[in-house]
């Protein structure tokens, strides 16, 4: 159960995490392949020469990329950052066949290869069929009475089960020392509200497959058509009920209006049908007598429906929400007909990835520093965090200087904006402090106990949090994971491991590449901390205002310039990108970008000599060539809609070309004259 009780902000898209299932064998009868080779940096063949860099420069970056790596048949989407998600993945489960196969273990050796030998054991799996649902059924089965209801939701969040409404721990974005209870908007299946209520074409029919779907399913449980056919529909009405009372995605961007400082009692008064006092004991929470309520209109709505629908439509939905939840590790067909609607109709995928691919993402999220602890001991040398550390420190100068450069900021607000820069601590790597898995049990042979027991272990993890201290040290993604993020509550950076190689870094390349790569990437999280959000909290990650009334303004004419140029991009089709959803991301792009031109000038006067051209290609010029390959993709049709309407993230061709028509610095290097289309007459320029 996750909610967005703070605001991370990624580098890429957080992982596309396709329902997926198998074309299975036992953990030990598959031999470990080989580690593919790294994933290049910049390569030549991945251009299209043919193409103006003027006209199109993600088509110059990428087109022979794009044209020689079609989608793999098991992924919705191939790009870049993919091919080194998987290299890492090979990895992972070289890892994992080792420790299933292993004797002599240490427990935390024996918790991730038996979890992931479980995992594998289809044929385990589909012999116990759905009789290890059974305890969950039947407790819902045995509620009697409406009031019952606080404790059996309880109960279910207590092992990852996301019914009604998300709880969870998260900093107190007002006193973000504090680590306080987070309640929130939830209790749906399909990706966003607007899902179960636009009216187009496309959404209608998408509605439709998901009632068949969730029929499917509960005739895989044994229901009869009919009742599962009325079953499907209760499952809508009710999610449909919850999703009127959401917020949008772009509202929820704000963070005044996703923060609401509750009494238990207000909180209590929001929904009165709904005993929070029973439902905080079952689920098992410190005591607290003041929470942030995310949205607090979602849980009047929550309470109109408790009260409108009946005991037997919300036992139902319940049932809908265990099964949906644990289909990963039920029998085949339960797999299949997840892979069918959430894989295929709703991602695009063609194929199911094969089992190993699964249950090593599965135990990367459930044991995510057990195993990440192994990567980086074999993967991750300690010269590896001092290059990125240096780098760091190389783009947190040019950031410095371009703050202070800017010609709409007062001194007063620099000298605020210098301070907070001055404030941001970097993260490389993997934590200083790991993670203690002591109190989870791991049972070989029980991959259903084994997801439960891991979800009753996150959420207990979290929940403890409440009342205590925020602790910096600890990370929100794995050591393994390709992505990068700012938390704007700790003003932090955070570069796990798994990005840190080709061709995000490329310590064989030349500096200019890697600038444009992993340096701008750098310069994309620090730029996070002064996008339309990150702008808002202080150095000390509260939210509180440091800006004067006329730099604020000035600010938000300039983004307001970021959000009108991505509204006009086309992501597919007739969907066009959403510029205020995608705002933070494109300024971080765009802030990224330049710093790290920056970066690479001042390390060119630093050296003794001028670098020459490599590959005819001036270093200024390699330095967008960096930038433009490392966004190079394919995407199918569906998720390429999917995110054009969720992800906070622009299309690559806009992480390319939104950013580089921006900047006299990429016009000056590749010869671009005014008319052309990388050359903006409206360029925008925030940071
Ligand atoms: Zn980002």
């Amino acid at each position: 159960m996750r909610l967005i009780s703070r605001f991370l902000v990624f580098c890429v898209l957080a992982g596309l995490a396709v329902a997926q299932t198998p074309a299975g064998k036992t953990a030990g009868s598959q031999s470990s392949p080989d580690v593919p080779k790294y994933v290049p940096s910049f390569d030549e063949k991945s251009l299209d020469k043919t193409a103006d860099p003027c006209f199109d420069f993600y088509q110059y970056s990428c087109g022979g990329w794009i044209k020689n790596n079609p989608i793999p048949a098991d992924q919705p989407a191939w790009g870049r950052f993919n091919e080194l998600a998987e290299r890492n993945r090979v990895i992972l489960h070289n890892i994992l066949e080792d420790a299933a196969k292993a004797t002599n273990r240490d427990a935390n050796g024996q918790k991730i290869g038996d979890f992931y030998a479980s995992c594998m054991d289809e044929e385990a799996i589909n012999k116990k069929g759905v009789t290890v649902l059974k305890p969950e059924f039947d407790r819902i089965a045995a509620v009697k009475d409406k009031a019952e209801l606080p404790a059996i939701v309880g109960y279910l969040h207590d092992h990852g089960v996301s019914a009604f409404f998300g709880f969870s721990s998260g900093p107190d974005f007002k006193n973000a020392k504090e680590v306080i209870a987070q309640a929130d908007q939830g209790g749906l299946s399909l990706p966003d509200r607007d899902y179960y209520m636009k009216d187009d074409a496309k959404s209608v029919e998408l509605r439709k497959a998901y009632l068949q779907h969730v029929t499917n399913m509960f005739k895989l449980l044994g229901d009869a058509p009919d009742k599962a056919a009325a079953e499907a529909k209760t499952v809508m009405d009710v999610e449909t009920a919850l999703a009127k009372g959401a917020m949008d995605r772009v509202e929820r961007r704000d963070p005044a209006k996703v923060y609401h400082k509750l009494s238990s009692q207000e909180w209590q008064a929001l929904a009165p049908s709904f005993l929070m006092a029973n439902y905080v004991t079952d689920l098992g929470t410190p005591k607290f007598t003041a929470l942030n309520v995310a949205n607090p209109e979602f849980f009047k709505s929550l309470d109109a429906e408790l009260k409108t629908a009946s005991l037997d439509d919300l036992k139902t939905y319940m049932r809908w929400h265990v099964v949906h939840e644990f289909a990963a590790v039920l029998p085949v067909p339960f797999v299949n007909e997840n892979f069918d609607f959430f894989g295929k109709t709703l991602f695009g995928a063609k194929e199911l990835r094969p089992r190993w691919k699964r249950c090593t993402a599965a135990s990367d999220a459930n044991l995510g520093e057990a195993l990440g602890k192994v990567y980086v001991e074999k993967y991750f040398p300690a010269e590896a965090k001092a290059r990125t550390l240096k780098m760091v420190k190389e783009l947190e100068e040019a950031l410095g200087k371009d703050i202070q450069s800017l010609d709409w900021m007062s001194e007063t607000t620099k000298k605020q904006a210098l301070v907070k820069l001055d404030a941001i601590q970097n993260k490389i790597g993997y934590p200083d402090k790991w993670r203690d898995y002591s109190s989870l049990k791991i049972v070989r042979g029980d991959a259903l106990g084994n997801a439960e027991r891991a979800n009753e272990f996150e959420t207990r993890y979290q929940l403890n949090k409440i009342g205590k201290p925020l602790d910096k040290r600890e990370w929100q993604m794995s050591p393994p994971t390709v992505n990068a993020y700012y938390d704007p509550s700790e003003n932090n950076i955070n570069f796990p491991a798994g990005i840190l190689q080709p061709p995000f870094y490329d310590f064989k390349a030349d500096d200019a590449v890697n600038f444009g790569g992993i340096g701008a990437v750098i310069g994309h999280e620090l730029t996070h901390g002064f996008d339309d959000q990150g702008a808002l909290f202080d150095a000390e990650g509260n939210l509180k205002n440091w800006w004067t009334p006329e730099d604020r303004k000035a600010f938000s004419e300039r983004t307001e310039c970021i959000v009108k140029e991505y509204d006009n991009f086309v992501a597919v089709d007739d969907v066009h990108v959403r510029g205020k959803l995608t705002l933070g991301e494109n300024t971080a792009d765009n802030g990224g970008l330049r710093i790290a031109h920056m970066a690479l000038l001042s390390s060119i006067m630093a050296g003794a000599k001028a670098p020459e051209k490599i590959d005819g290609y001036t270093p200024e010029q390699r330095l967008f060539l960096g930038w433009g390959q490392i966004w190079c993709q394919n995407q199918s049709e569906q998720i390429a809609r999917l995110l054009a309407q969720t992800n906070e993230h622009s299309p690559g061709k806009y992480r390319v070309n939104g950013v580089v028509q921006n900047m006299p610095e990429f016009q000056k290097a590749w010869g671009c004259k005014p008319g052309q289309p990388m050359v903006s007459q409206n360029a925008c320029h925030v940071w």
